[in-house]
């Protein structure tokens, strides 16, 4: 059980046209609450001191960070093996264009990069994200089809094809890409 704390966790508030509260914890550990335009900053206190429980528990599983190393070569062919059909159906599905090849490389400081030609390099460490992230990597690549830059247009495009696109970004910001000798850069 978490222990009771008397003070409100610190949160950055953004207030928008929505309809209900909600509490967010970042990979930095840091809190935000989304809220009504026109709610009481004691009821927000109140709403988040009552989720000081669970926010007290995503900052612990924060503290759990992923350390990504090398992942073994069956397990980059099984993935390997996956993606044409998965990106073809993406592209289908999404009404984006397809890649004129993939490349698969080791690596430590990216997940992916899209070349100027259309070629989609995806990091084989890739092989070992959970799916949801696997699909954010590969259609974030696959928007640089459309636009080569990180514009408001490319944004604009990776959430319409993944709504919950910033959520995923931020989960994979959990995941460490580390050399094999545990002394590499973080992403
Ligand atoms: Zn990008």
């Amino acid at each position: 059980m978490a222990r009771k704390t008397e003070t409100v966790p610190a949160y950055r508030l953004v207030r928008s046209h929505r309809k209900s509260l909600a509490v967010v914890v970042r990979t930095d550990n840091s809190v935000e609450v989304r809220s009504p335009l026109a709610m009481p900053r004691d009821r927000i206190d109140l709403f988040v001191r009552a989720n000081s429980g669970w926010i007290e528990r995503k900052r612990a599983e924060n503290h759990a960070r992923v350390r990504l190393e090398p992942v073994s070569p069956e397990h980059v062919r099984r993935f390997a093996d996956l993606l044409p059909a998965w990106i073809k159906a993406l592209a289908a599905q999404h009404a984006l264009p397809l890649p004129r090849g993939i490349r698969l490389r080791d690596m430590v400081s990216r997940w992916g990069s899209c070349s100027q030609k259309g070629t989609i390099t995806l990091n084989t460490r890739c092989a070992a994200l959970p799916e949801t992230l696997q699909t954010y990597v590969i259609l974030h690549e696959m928007c640089h089809l459309r636009h080569m830059n990180h514009s408001r247009a490319f944004w604009q495009l990776l959430l319409a094809c993944l709504p919950d696109a910033r959520e995923r970004r931020h989960q994979l910001k959990a995941y460490q890409l580390v050399r094999a000798d545990r002394e590499g850069a973080s992403l």
